[in-house]
């Protein structure tokens, strides 16, 4: 998009419109104003720059590749792309903005990065960070959670992260997100909080979407070259958001491609089922931002539920948000059938086992081409699959 919708998105006080924002505790405010004016002064420095870049290169393996699907969409109709960052170090996209974030906390300091993580992508994303930064990690993770994403819980403590294990409430990302808010509050002097999407205060949506812009630059300037056009839909899963705005960033400015973000619809559209936050919440606070929030009667955040650990999370992006709300994006839900079959339908024609997050995208671009199969489809696979495997087969079986 034109230059302008960056400076103006978010305002100088993290807004997007009505949505963002910083509500946060006295001791934080502070804190957030020095990550800040840090981040704004340092994103503009060429050492800042040069540096990610070199990082991104050489030790993330980007550019990643944009792969045309043959046998699906000779199966389906369509000519679907996907964009890889199954294959950015790590496995996720999460690396593009834990590097940068890291790299940040280097710059202000700082000797400790905490976060939260749902699937387990973050904090692996992030404990690799702090290897490579040597810095320490503390990675707050739910204990349903670390259950079913035993082989990330496994490769964070490889990596030298120690796991606090969250045994409140639904035991899932929400409750991790808070567990991980509480310890940083204890010292936000030496340790930064690393939020693992485009989530919380400002200035973390803000950070977290432009160390992610990366993906739809490469994307777009990719397609292109393979193709001659831009695509037609550019589709990506919607958990906070992050791995959507890197790569719709790109397009907002082109009216002809339409962009889909995909939300989780779980077991069932009905309250508890889901975490379809777009498509049914309400606006209102959560974790210091403002947001779309799947709310229970009293307000507070509800319980969700997706099939994709990285996707139940009741609140969402700020940007996604006033994207909503100017019609910008179309949103959409996938529900656990429909991601597991997209599971299996790309890894047995394509080869390629991609994420439960991912497949939620793969599932949508599937029914686009088949709506319309004069279109092209490019989908962000934003990770891969090797973290769910064990637990697909276990729940699901193997399909015949
Ligand atoms: C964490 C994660 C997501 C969801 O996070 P967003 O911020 O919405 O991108 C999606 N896909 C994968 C593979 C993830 O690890």
């Amino acid at each position: 998009m034109k230059d302008n919708y960056f400076k103006e998105y978010p305002n100088k006080d993290g807004f997007f419109k009505e949505y963002g924002g910083a509500f946060v505790p006295p001791i934080l405010e502070k804190e957030m104003k020095k990550i800040t004016d840090a981040y704004y002064a340092i994103s503009k420095s060429h050492h800042f720059i040069s540096e990610l870049r070199s990082i991104r290169k050489h030790y993330q393996g980007r550019p990643t590749p944009v792969y045309y699907c043959n046998r699906l969409s000779e199966k389906y109709g369509g000519r679907i792309y996907l964009k890889r960052e199954d294959l950015n170090h790590t496995g996720a996209h999460k690396l593009n903005h834990c590097m940068g974030e890291a790299l940040l906390a280097k710059h202000l300091g700082k000797k400790k990065l905490i976060a939260e993580t749902g699937a387990g992508q973050h904090g692996v994303a992030l404990a690799t960070a702090a290897a490579y930064f040597g810095l320490e990690c503390e990675i707050h993770m739910g204990e349903v959670d670390i259950v079913k994403e035993h082989p990330n819980v496994v490769r964070m403590q490889i990596l030298g992260a120690e796991i606090v294990p969250v045994s409140h409430g639904l035991k899932t990302l929400k409750e991790a997100v808070d567990s991980a808010f509480e310890s940083y509050l204890k010292d936000p002097e030496t340790t930064i909080y690393c939020i693992g999407s485009v989530v919380g205060p400002h200035p973390f949506p803000m950070m977290v979407r432009d160390f992610q812009r990366v993906v739809g630059i490469e994307a777009k300037e990719q397609f292109f070259e393979m193709t001659g056009e831009l695509p037609d839909k550019v589709v990506a899963c919607v958990g906070g958001g992050s791995n959507a705005m890197g790569i719709f960033t790109a397009f907002l400015d082109d009216a002809e491609c339409e962009l889909h973000g995909i939300e989780p619809g779980g077991r069932s559209l009905k309250y508890g089922e889901h975490a379809a936050t777009i498509t049914l919440g309400k606006p209102g606070i959560i974790h210091g931002f403002k947001c779309y929030l799947l709310q229970d009667e009293k307000g507070d955040p509800a319980p969700v539920y997706s099939v994709a650990s990285g996707l139940d999370y009741p609140g969402v992006g700020p940007e996604h948000s006033m994207l909503k709300d100017l019609k910008k994006i179309k949103y959409d839900t996938i529900n656990d059938k429909e991601a597991i079959d997209a599971f299996y339908e790309l890894s047995r024609l394509e080869g390629i086992i991609p994420a439960l997050e991912s497949a939620h995208a793969v599932a949508h671009a599937i029914k686009l081409a088949k709506a319309y199969p004069q279109t092209s489809i490019l989908v962000n696979l934003s990770g891969r699959g090797d973290k769910d495997i064990d637990f697909v087969v276990d729940t699901y079986g193997l399909p015949k």
